[in-house]
């Protein structure tokens, strides 16, 4: 990716270069936004954050039609992409097994708002589950069937993502750590880092379990800080 000589002003910079800050810099410059920069703390694209860790499944199937259309948009995305030469996702489908009825019957409620999301899943026997995976147990009761789930190495569109930013107009900086803002009249106007300032007016956090410290820079209360991590909308 790019060297680490930073520019010294950006339309936008994006803390983070995990799945989010990643996918954040791909839909921007999608949409037509450049002059974009992201920074990373850490290696790109193993950067030892979450994503560097994530076993890399992607289940659709979700109660929330809203979760459930994301990550089916994600395994769309994502199944086109290549990196590398070699593609992102497998389309290898998954097996969710159910041990006992209460799990069966919800695997079959599963299926249901699954299929009204969009998403073709099944239940499936045991032998029929045994056919996928031979060493499962004869104890199972059955299992959701779901074909289009896919299996990633989760870094990898990460870096495939990023790939076609920088096609469209971003930067990426590994071994690049954000150590304050500059603040003026209550608005950010440069983000500080390890390697010099970059002026902007627009920071976009997707630093996953470090949010609350880069909050912390903006000034934001750490209880906020707290709130906004772990809850979906933000505090009036
Ligand atoms: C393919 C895939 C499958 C997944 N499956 C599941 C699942 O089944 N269940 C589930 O619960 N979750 C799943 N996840 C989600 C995953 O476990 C994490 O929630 C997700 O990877 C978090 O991404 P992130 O970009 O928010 O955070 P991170 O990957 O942690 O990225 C944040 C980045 O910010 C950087 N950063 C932090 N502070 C600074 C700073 N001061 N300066 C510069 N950089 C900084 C860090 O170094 C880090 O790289 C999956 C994710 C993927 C990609």
């Amino acid at each position: 990716m790019s060297d680490n000589t930073l520019p010294k002003h950006a339309r936008v910079v994006v803390v983070g270069a995990g799945i989010v800050g990643c996918s954040v810099a791909y839909h921007l410059t999608k949409l037509g936004w450049r002059d974009l920069v992201v920074v990373e703390q850490g290696p790109l694209f193993e950067t030892g954050g979450s994503t560097s860790h994530a076993p890399g499944l992607v289940f659709q199937v979700n109660p929330s039609k809203t979760m459930a259309g994301f990550a089916k948009y994600t395994v769309d995305l994502w199944s086109g992409m290549q990196l590398d030469g070699e593609p992102c996702a497998k389309n290898v489908g998954s097996l969710e097994v159910a041990w006992t009825p209460e799990r069966l019957a919800d695997l079959k409620r599963k299926a249901g708002y699954g299929m009204s999301w969009g998403i073709e899943g099944h239940v499936i026997s045991p032998s029929e589950a045994r056919e996928f995976i031979p060493m499962l147990s004869e104890c199972i009761l059955g299992a959701l069937y779901v074909p289009s789930d896919i299996q990633t190495k989760a870094t990898r569109p990460a870096e495939a993502m990023a790939q076609e930013a920088e096609r469209n107009g971003a930067s990426f900086y590994g071994g690049v750590k954000v150590t304050g803002f500059g603040i003026d009249g209550g608005r950010i106007t440069a983000v500080q880092t390890s390697h010099g300032d970059i002026r902007t007016e627009l920071v976009i956090a997707c630093a996953g379990i470090w949010a609350p410290k880069i909050g912390g820079y903006a000034g934001c209360p750490f209880r906020y800080r707290l709130w906004s991590t772990f809850m979906p909308s933000p505090l009036p």
